[in-house]
């Protein structure tokens, strides 16, 4: 009878804990704070979601972020926030500025790779942080920039240097892709915190910025935010440091936003999709930004169908 009654309590929590969660997503998947430039891994099984905080307040018209924030999630539907993992505070050298960021695992620890605004630099510069977890907390692993604006001068723009997007690639090299308007990508050492060679720079049609990599069966994939207002294209490579061919649009304009950058993800067998818009209403648009979440899928031939933005997001992943 003990026994039974246990069971049976067991079963009501179950059952109350299932109520509790979300049977399908909605987009945007965050409604209690505007998130942007979505990045995404996984590891362990679970999905970690990193975007920088969007707090320009509603008088205003221009981004304001000081911080990055991070979800984990089981089921790409039900998201868990965790306390705030990293802020420009955290980096001595920074001005401000918390813009697009991505997090990689190697050897057992968590780089993150951020965009941010240098104090005596003048212009934009990529730093990186580390952590035992990938939900940190995270602290600058290098004391300085790993990237500064006057490190690349193939424009005279002083923003050139964001969106930093890292692959560690099969024979564990580790490779950094980043810029606006121009795209550039450097080797790292082993130790992820110091440049391995010189700085190239990637052809693209209409590349404005946002770079990410990923790959799917033996082909590589770098998809970018292209034009402005900004739609996401697409090329392909069969080795991550090109050639790389064109191969065209991917997602259209993502409705009231200017920017749109993606992460892409393989999560339970399915391929994911994850960007940002101004979905929240009344107030969501270009600077108060809603991560969403898509599903992304492949031709036979390896290239990617159009991204159907839905209202109703995805379905859990099992
Ligand atoms: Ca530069």
């Amino acid at each position: 009878m003990k026994r039974n009654h246990l069971l049976l309590l067991f079963f009501t929590l179950s059952s109350i804990v299932l109520l509790q969660q979300k049977a399908e997503a909605q987009n945007p998947i965050i409604t209690d704070k505007y998130t942007a430039d979505p990045a995404a891994m996984v590891y362990n099984d679970t999905v970690y979601l990193y975007a920088g905080l969007d707090e320009c307040p509603t008088e205003r018209n221009f981004y304001e972020m000081h911080e990055w924030l991070v979800y984990s999630s089981t089921d790409m539907v039900n998201w868990t926030e965790h306390p705030v993992p990293l802020k420009v505070s955290d980096f001595k050298w920074a001005a401000d500025d918390a813009w697009a960021a991505q997090v990689i695992e190697k050897g057992g620890k968590f780089y993150w790779y951020i965009t941010t605004t240098h104090a005596t630099i003048h212009g934009k510069a990529i730093g990186v942080a580390v952590s035992d977890s990938p939900i940190g907390p995270f602290k600058d692993a290098l004391g300085k920039a790993l990237i500064t604006n006057d490190m690349t001068t193939e424009t005279p723009i002083s923003w050139d240097d964001i969106d930093p997007t890292v692959w560690i690639d099969d024979n564990r090299q580790a490779y950094l892709y980043w810029g606006n308007t121009k795209c550039y990508w450097a080797k790292l050492k082993d130790n992820m915190i110091e440049l391995d060679g010189p700085i190239h720079t990637v052809d693209l049609p209409n590349y404005t910025e946002a770079p990410w990599i990923h790959k799917h069966g033996d082909n590589y994939y770098l998809s970018y935010a292209y034009q402005f207002p900004e739609k996401t294209a697409y090329a392909m490579s069969k080795s991550i440091e090109g050639p790389w061919e064109f191969k065209g649009i991917l997602n259209e304009l993502a409705g009231n936003c200017n920017t749109n950058h993606q992460a892409i993800i393989d999560y339970k067998g399915k391929t994911y999709f994850i960007y940002h818009n101004g979905g929240i209403q009344p107030n969501g648009q270009s600077f108060r930004r809603s991560v969403c979440i898509d599903e992304l899928h492949y031709n036979a031939d390896g290239t990617i169908k159009r991204i159907i933005m839905t209202s109703e997001g995805v379905q859990p992943a099992q």
